[in-house]
């Protein structure tokens, strides 16, 4: 690790950050009292600090470094193309070699009646192609005034201006006047937190049935797409009731609207399928992508299209007026094409439905026997535990929502593992290559916090 005797001491570091750097989702007020915990190496499923505090990486970064760190095909992969081409655009009749195998590659991998792909930088972006592609696509079909897209609360779709828009996330919506006009949302189907008394069969065809009341609300000429992620990521791995989907498809095949499965987190393996949409057996007309299609080495995000949508476009569109200067961008192409190969070639996906997501759900869901656990849930490899004063009642704390949850994320840092608290639940998404040996280690390690969490919470009284 010589190369970190290059780095200047952790305060001066935390001092420059604290000077200059606006950080995203933060406090800065309270991150600058703190100081930022600084992230300078990282391999396998291991990050180090600056300190020299190893931990274990239970988020992969932020839901995308699903081959896991410091994969040298990939670093090779771009810098051959950056030695090569470092940069061209897609806009006036280009095309370079690595965007084209990309799209090759990604119409392989998708499901069958889905052929091409539109490239952004960043889930966001795509998010925002989604929202002009709709609504071109209804508009070049003679349809113009089906321009409302259906969403859901506490849903997650980015943060730029229609990414958050789309997104159900009221305390997003409240910063920059959101959302922007013909967005509407519906109820999630979260049942630890609004099923009541409903079973979560009961619960799920109730959450699918308000898309229908929506749509009827709404006028079905008006509605022009429906959005939703296959589970819900950051609103807190809201994995849905198995009656959901098809309930959901059923109402999408018998209405006259898109269905976009936001396949961000849950695309290129991370719930044992290449795609979300396999696993809950559902036919999407759109999937956005990003993170786990370059595992975060670089920036790239993209939208597949199926043939409906695609050749509607092609006959009908004219000029698509809306690309953005890095869609396809050449290096980021060529990373996300060798992390692909990766995937294939280590059959990291199936490997993640017979052997990393059986274990994980075996050992995270112990966990659901802990006194301060109220539901420990998983599917492939992203996972939720449910902090509660009062199990059977599936009970919040008598304190504002996301003060258990923070005690309990700091516990893990100083413990050595990266688990993200979204109020008072904990979630992990660690890399598709966590090895049992490591779960073992994670599932530990978090057994370990909500013991120390728990003491803090009955000093402070909140837990009785
Ligand atoms: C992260 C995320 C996005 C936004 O992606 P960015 O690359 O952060 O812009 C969109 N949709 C889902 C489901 C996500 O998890």
């Amino acid at each position: 690790m010589t190369f970190m005797a290059n780095l200047p001491p952790t305060a001066e570091l935390q001092q420059k950050d604290a000077a200059h750097h606006l950080h995203p989702f933060t406090d800065t007020a309270d991150l600058n009292a703190k100081g930022a915990r600084v992230i300078s190496r990282a391999e396998g499923v291991y990050l180090w600090d600056t300190e020299g505090n190893k931990m274990l990486d239970g988020m992969a970064g932020l839901w995308c470094v699903n081959v896991g760190y410091g994969r040298h095909e990939i670093i090779d992969a771009a810098t051959r193309q950056m030695q090569q081409l470092p940069y061209y655009n897609t806009f006036f009749q280009t095309s370079h070699p690595p965007v084209i195998a990309l799209a090759e590659k990604l119409a392989q991998l998708a499901p069958d009646h889905i052929n091409h792909v539109f490239f952004a930088g960043s889930g966001s972006e795509a998010n925002d192609t989604v929202v002009r592609m709709v609504r071109h696509y209804w508009a070049s079909q003679g349809k113009p005034d089906k321009k409302v897209i259906i969403s859901r609360k506490n849903g997650y779709h980015g943060s730029t201006m229609a990414g958050a828009s789309l997104g159900g996330m009221s305390f997003m919506h409240a910063q920059g006047g959101l959302p922007i006009p013909d967005i509407t949302h519906i109820d999630q189907p979260h049942w630890y937190k609004e099923g009541g008394d409903m079973s979560p069969e009961e619960f799920g065809l109730a959450r699918a049935r308000a898309l229908e009341e929506e749509i009827d609300r709404l006028g079905e000429d008006k509605v022009a797409a429906f959005i939703a992620e296959p589970i819900q990521g950051a609103g807190g791995v809201v994995i849905p009731p198995e009656t959901y989907w098809p309930e959901i498809q059923r109402i999408c095949d018998e209405r006259e609207i898109l269905l976009i499965a936001d396949e961000v987190i849950c695309g290129f393996g991370r719930t044992g399928q290449w795609f979300g949409s396999q696993t809950y057996n559902i036919k999407p007309d759109l999937m956005p992508i990003a993170k786990g299609l370059s595992s975060g080495y670089l920036p790239i995000g993209g939208v597949l299209v199926s043939d409906r949508v695609a050749e509607g476009f092609i006959a009908d569109g004219g000029e698509f007026a809306h690309g953005y200067t890095y869609s396809g961008h050449p290096v980021a192409c060529a990373a996300a094409l060798t992390n692909l190969e990766i995937l294939e070639q280590e059959n990291i996906v199936s490997d993640v439905a017979s052997r990393a997501a059986p274990y994980l759900a075996e050992k995270w869901g112990q966990l659901g026997d802990h006194p301060l656990i109220g539901q420990a849930r998983s599917k492939g490899l992203v996972g939720a535990i449910e902090l509660t004063p009062d199990k059977a009642a599936r009970a919040p704390f008598a304190v504002e929502a996301g003060t258990a949850g923070l005690i309990c994320r700091e516990h893990c840092f100083a413990t050595g593992l990266v688990m993200r608290h979204v109020g008072d639940t904990m979630i992990i998404s660690p890399p598709l290559v966590i090895s049992n040996e490591e779960i073992d280690e994670l599932v530990e390690k978090a057994g370990r916090c909500l013991d120390l969490t728990l003491a803090d919470l009955k000093a402070q009284g909140l837990y009785k």
